[in-house]
Order: structure tokens, then C-alpha cells, then sequence
């Protein structure tokens, strides 16, 4: 069984590295730092690299453990988190690849399998999910600071426990995380409710263009580099835009296309019954079925027409 391989691989290793996807948000982080400090508390030499993310995940315990770079030897272990594929590992697949022994945990329908041992659950809400099931089986003590970490990533990848991914052992979980001294309440806000006047900016420019489609079934609006320089946009400060195309009724597909140095990153939402991760499929992406991301490497205006085409087909 992989969990059982994992545990073992994770045991004989000297040195680990963590890696997870670019422009990680509470899942991707939290789920980074709960293992870097669980595997630490085992003893291990681990090093955890992710070389940017926003400061709204600078509370998290051991942020300051972030490492830019890892390290020139060759790693016993590389664990990917949160990952679908192996392109998505900022720039830094090299780690992984040349790592004697390769692992990815992850909860994405996309995933393309590319670990030696890949502990894969679709149907989990978020990748913190399933790493409570690997630390507990590893004897890693869940404490105050791993609850916080992994209480983030449910809380961002749940939407704050409002998807449906959620389950009854989220809330058995959660439950007990609050047993243990963990403030549900202020992650809750730090994550999800306060947002930077940037991200404020920013997304007041992209509502503004918002435009609606298909009898208003989908919706579309976009960000440019120049809106991100105009504001003094942070990292994922167009965490968010997405959605709120995605909530306003009636709308069953939301496009967000944000400017980068290679085209456009795509992000689509559904609400009941477009797979936008098979549309994603078609964009070098992918994701999961209500949320998903890829790339576009074309003016605007034909990336534009391009992602709307491909969304109208899906659409009854
Ligand atoms: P977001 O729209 O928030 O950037 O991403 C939504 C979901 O799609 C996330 O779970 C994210 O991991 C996934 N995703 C976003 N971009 C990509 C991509 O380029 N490739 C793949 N495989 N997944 C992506
Ligand atoms: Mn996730």
C-alpha cells in the first residue's frame, strides 16, 4: 500500500525536501510547514523551499524556515505536496527529480501520477487533509503549531468549509484541533476574511471589467501586469477574483486571465456541472473539477475568444 511505502521511505531518509506548487496559497503552505515541523519533530534534516508567497501566510509557525534555494547535494527524499503535476513545482522540479526517492501527495483529479509513490485523493477537500492521515501513521504529534498549519490548508482549499469536498472527519478534525488549543477563528480571518488594500485595489479594477456571456452562465475578466504595477499588487492578491464571478447568480462558468511574462494564467470556476478541469486539460493545466488553471500563450484578445469558445461548448 503507498502509505505504507511512504512511511517507510520517510523513515529511512537522512534529508528531505518539501516542495509544492507555484504561487502557493494556505494549502500548498500549510500543508508544507505541517510537514516540514512534523517531520522535524521525528528528528529529520528537512528542508522546505518554496521561493515566494504571500504575506497573509507569514503567521503560519516556522514561516521563517522557508528556504529560497535547497541544496546543492542530492536529497535522500523529495515530497511534493498539493501538486497535480510536476511542471507546477515553481521551477524547482529539479530537486525533485534528482532526488534519490520520489513522493507526492496530493488531492488533485489531474494528477499525472509523476512520484515513485504518489498518494493521490481526489475526494479529499484539501492536501492538509490527507496529511493528517501521513503524520499520524508516522507517530508525528499534532500540535498547536501543525493544527495551525494544517487548519489553514482546509480552510483555504474549503472555501471555509463550504465546498463539498467537506467531510464529517473535516469537522471531526477541526473539532479536535480546537481541543488542542488551535484559534480556529483568527486563522479564519488571517486566511480568508482580511484582505491587503492591494488585493482590494486590484480586484475593484477587475470587477469593474467584468463582463457577462450566455444569458449571464458565464463571466469573464481579466488583470493585466500593468494593474498589478498600478496597485502594488503582492503575490496572489488576485487570490479571490475568480470567485466572485463564479457567486453572482446564474453563473455556471467564471474566467479570470491574469497577465504573465508567458501569455495569460487562466483560472475557471464552476458552480453545478462544467468539469473545468478537463477544459484546464487543454491549456497545459488542470485541477480539479469545480476549480481549475492553465496557461494561455496568445494576444489577448484571441486568448480572450479562445477560453470563451472552449467554455461555451460545455455549457447546456
Ligand atoms: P487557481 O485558479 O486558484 O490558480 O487554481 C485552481 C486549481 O487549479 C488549484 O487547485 C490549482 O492547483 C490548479 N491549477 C492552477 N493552475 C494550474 C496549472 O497550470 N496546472 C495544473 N495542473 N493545475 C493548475
Ligand atoms: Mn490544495
Amino acid at each position: 500500500m503507498t502509505l505504507d511505502n511512504i512511511i517507510e521511505e520517510i523513515d529511512k531518509a537522512k534529508n528531505i525536501v518539501i516542495l509544492t506548487h507555484e504561487m502557493p496559497d494556505g494549502d500548498a503552505i500549510g500543508s508544507s510547514l505541517a510537514l516540514y515541523t512534523g517531520l522535524k519533530q521525528l528528528g529529520k534534516d528537512v528542508d522546505v523551499v518554496i521561493p515566494e508567497y504571500s504575506k497573509t501566510f507569514e503567521f503560519l509557525p516556522n514561516s521563517s524556515k522557508i528556504q529560497k534555494e535547497g541544496r546543492t547535494e542530492t536529497y535522500d527524499l523529495a515530497i511534493a505536496l498539493d501538486s497535480g503535476d510536476i511542471k507546477r513545482l515553481n521551477g524547482f522540479a529539479k530537486y525533485f527529480e534528482d532526488a534519490n526517492t520520489k513522493i507526492s501527495i496530493d488531492h488533485h483529479s489531474s494528477n499525472t501520477m509523476f512520484a515513485d509513490y504518489n498518494f493521490v485523493n481526489p475526494t479529499a477537500p484539501a492536501c492538509a487533509q490527507i496529511l493528517v492521515i501521513v503524520l499520524e501513521a508516522l507517530g508525528v504529534i499534532i500540535d498547536k503549531e501543525i493544527g495551525t498549519c494544517l487548519l489553514t490548508g482546509i480552510i483555504t482549499d474549503t472555501g471555509g468549509f463550504k465546498y463539498k469536498g467537506v467531510t464529517a472527519e473535516t469537522f471531526e478534525f477541526v473539532a479536535e484541533l480546537l481541543n488542542r488549543g488551535v484559534n480556529v477563528s483568527d486563522v479564519y480571518k488571517k486566511v480568508l476574511q482580511t484582505i491587503s488594500k492591494t488585493r482590494f485595489e486590484l480586484t475593484r479594477i477587475a470587477l469593474n471589467r467584468l463582463e457577462f456571456f450566455e444569458d449571464g452562465k458565464l463571466t469573464f475578466t481579466y488583470i493585466t501586469k500593468e494593474d498589478e504595477q498600478k496597485v502594488g499588487a503582492g503575490n496572489n492578491d488576485h487570490d479571490g477574483i475568480v470567485e466572485m464571478g463564479r457567486d453572482i447568480e446564474g453563473v455556471e462558468v467564471s474566467i479570470f486571465l491574469r497577465e504573465t511574462d508567458n501569455g495569460y494564467k487562466i483560472s475557471l470556476r464552476s458552480n453545478e456541472y462544467v468539469n473545468v478541469s478537463d477544459i484546464c486539460l487543454m491549456f497545459s493545466g488542470g485541477g480539479h473539477i469545480r476549480a481549475a488553471g492553465g496557461n494561455i500563450n496568445l494576444p489577448f484578445e484571441q486568448a480572450k475568444t479562445k477560453i470563451i469558445e472552449e467554455c461555451k461548448k460545455h455549457l447546456k
